[in-house]
């Protein structure tokens, strides 16, 4: 099956009971059994859902997995990942990887003993260079947030299989549209749904695929236990979401595309980082692990005036945190989603007070273009 068919026809079609072509939301916590402990597959809802395991069997299918899982966040799904290690183990993770991220894993997760060191993994020398003895998974951001880094998926999943460790990625930039890590190597693959999967800027939810039943056997009794699962409302809307994703991230690559053009010319834009761009470092590799480059783009805007003076101008994107919707978004990522990263750590990841982080949407692209070109020349 084709991808734009897989978003449609993957997981569960409708509802096998009465033809509805659409998942029922099943909003119910328990399930009648007939006597003690026979019961038709569900028994609790944090256990099991029906609405959310359609979802499950979708994000699955859509990541060429063995088991699918719903959180209800995307932080939620990186923590229940996290509870996969014990405390003493270590993960080597991506320097840039996204602001919640870093901080679950130095603020919270740290004080169950469960270590992390951050190197820039688009080198592999890098990665290498701190495994250590406890070290369990490398955990990978790729593309990156808000510079469009990019690690290579099949190298490091090589790389990680050679020291027997796991491989995690954070998939939430490309989609399991434009890129599937476990084809690639990667043993857990993992997303804010929040963000281009659910497309609209209306649900909170995050999902993780698995490569084999011991992570899924695994993962089902961290989420049974720990339960933070998505509701059945925001798994129906997630589902709904994934039926657009296609022709949503279609539409944003064509938009990101003209909008790179724009900003690479003009003459008040200082660098544009973006994946598609050929003098992008990891240009090749982007082009090669990903169908698509995605629709972040970030420009240097040269000081933070400047970038407010643009945000008092700009009309069609609106000024908001998260991304991956339907409407363009902007955004000044030091004094925004990365402000809790320290300013000393900031400056050394290359974020600096200038830079503006724009989500490109699937409105009008001439009109796009025109706002920014007016808000940059204000
Ligand atoms: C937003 C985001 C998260 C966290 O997801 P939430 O749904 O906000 O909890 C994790 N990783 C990346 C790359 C994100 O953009």
């Amino acid at each position: 099956m084709n991808k734009k068919t897989k978003l449609i026809h993957g997981g569960i079609f409708g509802d096998p009971h009465t033809g509805a072509v659409s998942t029922p939301i099943y909003q119910v916590s328990t399930y009648k059994q007939e006597s003690v402990g026979v019961f038709k597959g569900y028994e609790y809802s944090r256990t099991g859902n029906p609405t959310r395991f359609a979802l499950e069997e979708l994000i699955k299918d859509l990541e060429n997995g063995k088991a699918g899982f719903a959180f209800g966040s995307g932080m939620a799904a990186i923590t229940a990942v996290m509870m996969l290690f014990n405390s003493g183990d270590h993960v080597v993770m991506t320097d840039d990887v996204y602001g919640g991220t870093y901080r679950v894993m130095t603020k919270v997760l740290n004080r169950v003993g469960i270590e992390s060191t951050f190197v820039d993994t688009s080198k592999m020398e890098n990665i290498e260079a701190a495994i250590q003895e406890n070290t369990k998974a490398i955990f990978i951001e790729t593309p990156t947030n808000p510079l469009l880094k990019i690690t290579d998926i099949q190298k490091a999943s090589l790389l990680a299989k050679r020291h027997n460790l796991l491989t995690i990625v954070d998939n939430t930039f490309s989609t399991p549209y434009w890129q599937n890590p476990i084809n690639l190597g990667a043993d857990i693959v993992l997303h804010s749904a929040t963000k281009y999967i659910g497309g609209h800027s209306d649900v909170v939810a995050g999902l993780v695929v698995v490569n084999s039943e011991k992570l899924a056997e695994e993962l089902h009794f961290v989420q049974n236990s720990t339960g933070g699962v998505l509701g059945p409302q925001d798994s129906w809307l997630l589902m709904r979401g994934i039926k657009t994703l296609g022709l949503r991230m279609e539409a944003t690559e064509k938009n990101t595309r003209r909008i790179v053009d724009f900003l690479e010319s003009h003459p008040l834009v200082g660098k544009v980082y973006y994946p598609g761009l050929e003098d992008h470092p990891n240009h090749d590799i982007a082009k090669s692990q990903a169908g698509g480059f995605g629709g972040m783009v970030s420009f240097d805007i040269g000081s933070a005036e400047k970038a407010d003076q643009l945000l008092a101008k700009i009309k069609y994107f609106t000024l908001a945190e998260s991304l991956g919707a339907v409407e363009s978004l902007i955004s000044v990522p030091a004094r925004m989603t990365h402000a809790s990263i320290p300013a000393d750590r900031r400056a050394e990841l290359g974020i600096t007070d200038g830079l503006v982080r724009i989500s490109v949407g699937i409105e009008d692209v001439d009109d796009l273009i025109a706002d920014l070109k007016q808000a940059i020349e204000n």
